[in-house]
């Protein structure tokens, strides 16, 4: 198998992606895909090798991904809006053999010759002559890592986890073949969520092509171009993460603005019940939620299919087994709380490189410690009720303390740094710094924005003669919160 073959069974007269006033059909998509591969295989990329793509929200960014898919190299999605030293502390963990470099991330050429990395435009790809010798795709194991995607861990360092072919396979299917009424070749799916995303990539983007869908590009996400393009292009298909479900749900859309709408998902962080409540009353949409992380490569449970019931992320999809624990590792009673524990066909297969974190979270059964908590009700509903993890999920993203924290130690001013999650209606969760030291606040800001990615810089400083430490060293987040 290789996921980068869902596409050539399209016809390729069939249009695939919409991006501005550009159509690009699948058989384009096919051709653009073979160029990129036989750029990779004439800089000797074999299987298993590295290859980073830096792109935005662009056509340019699947061609690359099913072209490096193509010759069975693993893919890591980068940012194009990613600070440089922020894609420098990346670059140093995953040390890919090359980047494939998009329109928006043109930038990064200036610093092409610091980066130790050999840069490939792919602008520059996609205009080289069609050849009729490309490589043909190289078939895969569906234990082969496809996707390799970035996140952060407690230690604040890059984090990577691997996703397998089989891994990517499942989750598209979990909303595709795999459920009635999924998404279908006659359907037109807006891409606004970031493709470097899970959600974005696979449950969005992957999926849609696996059925021959079309897919409406947005490359940044905007209220009144959103309404623009859902009208224009008869969307049907409308994925978003609670911050732009919110934005949607407040607007006094003309009539009829969302009637094509006929599948609304959100996932990535809990949709408020307001929310929810007002696409239904405004708009007429029932929006599905779906509750699933990277390391599950799509949805362990949805809304989908049963009475909505508030706070709740739904039941468990066909395939999932679901187990909540406590401390010991023992199952709880249904009615009480504890972590919840997955295990299915898309669960990864690891960090890349970091055998201990990954023997933390993953049993050799293939039981996933998701570091969320979790309650059952007798009916199989799961509600998510606190985490384990010390994550902050800013409009969808994760931002880990021990990054933030790192990054603002580093400025000469600040003696000691601890960040936590304060409440947000905009974004549902926001980074709050705790400093100690001299530094001036509006410089430390400027310097945290300079070296990390926008959603990860706090919004609010507060400075303190003292932070809550542990004997053990260990920071005593909850203190703070
Ligand atoms: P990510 O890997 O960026 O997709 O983040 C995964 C984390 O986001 C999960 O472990 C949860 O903490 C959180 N999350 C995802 N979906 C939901 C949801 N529907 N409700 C509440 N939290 C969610």
């Amino acid at each position: 198998m290789n996921i980068a073959g869902s596409i050539e069974q399209h016809d390729p007269g069939r249009a695939a992606l919409v991006d501005g006033d550009i159509t690009v059909t699948y058989g384009e998509l096919s051709a653009n895909a073979a160029l990129v591969r036989s750029a990779l295989a004439a800089r000797s990329i074999q299987p298993d090798d590295r290859v980073a793509v830096l792109c935005g929200n662009e056509p340019l960014f699947i061609s690359a991904a099913l072209g490096a898919l193509g010759v069975g190299a693993r893919v890591i999605p980068m940012k194009a809006s990613n600070p440089l030293p922020e894609l420098e502390r990346k670059l140093a963990v995953i040390k890919p053999s090359v980047i494939l470099v998009g329109e928006d991330a043109q930038w990064i050429h200036e610093h092409g010759e610091t980066l130790g990395v050999p840069l490939l435009d792919l602008g520059r790809v996609a205009s080289t002559p069609a050849s009729a010798d490309a490589p043909p795709l190289v078939d895969r194991d569906a234990n082969d890592v496809a996707f390799m995607m970035l996140t952060s861990g407690v230690s604040g360092d890059p984090k990577v986890a691997m996703l397998s072919h089989g891994n990517l396979d499942a989750g598209q299917a979990a909303i595709s073949t795999g459920v009635e009424d999924g998404l279908k070749p006659e359907d037109v799916v807006l891409g606004a969520l970031p493709v470097a995303h899970i959600f974005g990539l696979n449950a969005v983007l992957l999926t849609a092509l696996r059925v021959g869908a079309l897919i409406v590009l947005e490359r940044r996400f905007d209220l009144e171009r959103s309404l623009g393009l859902i009208r224009q292009h008869q969307i049907t298909v409308l994925a978003g993460a609670p911050p732009m479900w919110r934005l949607w749900s407040q607007i006094e859309a003309p009539e009829g603005t969302f009637a094509s709408v006929r599948i609304a998902l959100s996932g990535a962080a809990a949709l408020p019940t307001d929310v929810y409540e007002a696409m239904l009353d405004r708009h007429g949409v029932s929006v599905e939620e779906g509750y699933g992380m990277t390391e599950t490569a799509g949805v362990l449970t949805t809304s989908r299919g049963a009475p909505m019931k508030q706070r709740s992320v739904g039941r468990a999809v066909p395939g999932i087994d679901i187990v909540l624990v406590d401390d010991d590792g023992t199952p709880v009673e249904t009615g009480d709380s504890g972590e919840i524990v997955v295990r299915g066909p898309g669960i990864f297969c690891g960090y890349y490189d970091d055998q201990e974190t990954t023997d933390h979270v993953l049993t050799d059964d293939g039981w996933f410690w998701t570091g969320d908590v979790g309650v059952f009700d007798d009916e199989g509903y799961l509600f998510i009720v606190d985490r384990v993890k010390d994550l902050i999920i800013v409009s969808g993203f994760n931002v880990y303390p021990a990054e933030v924290e790192n990054i603002l130690r580093e400025h000469p001013g600040v003696d000691g740094a601890v960040v936590v999650g304060g409440e947000s209606i905009e974004t549902g969760e926001t980074v709050i710094a705790h400093i100690c030291g001299t530094a001036d606040l509006d410089e430390l800001d400027a310097f945290a924005k300079a070296r990390l990615t926008r959603y990860k810089c706090p919004t609010e400083y507060r400075v303190v003669d003292e932070l809550p430490v542990a004997p053990t060293g260990k920071i005593i987040r909850r203190e703070l919160r």
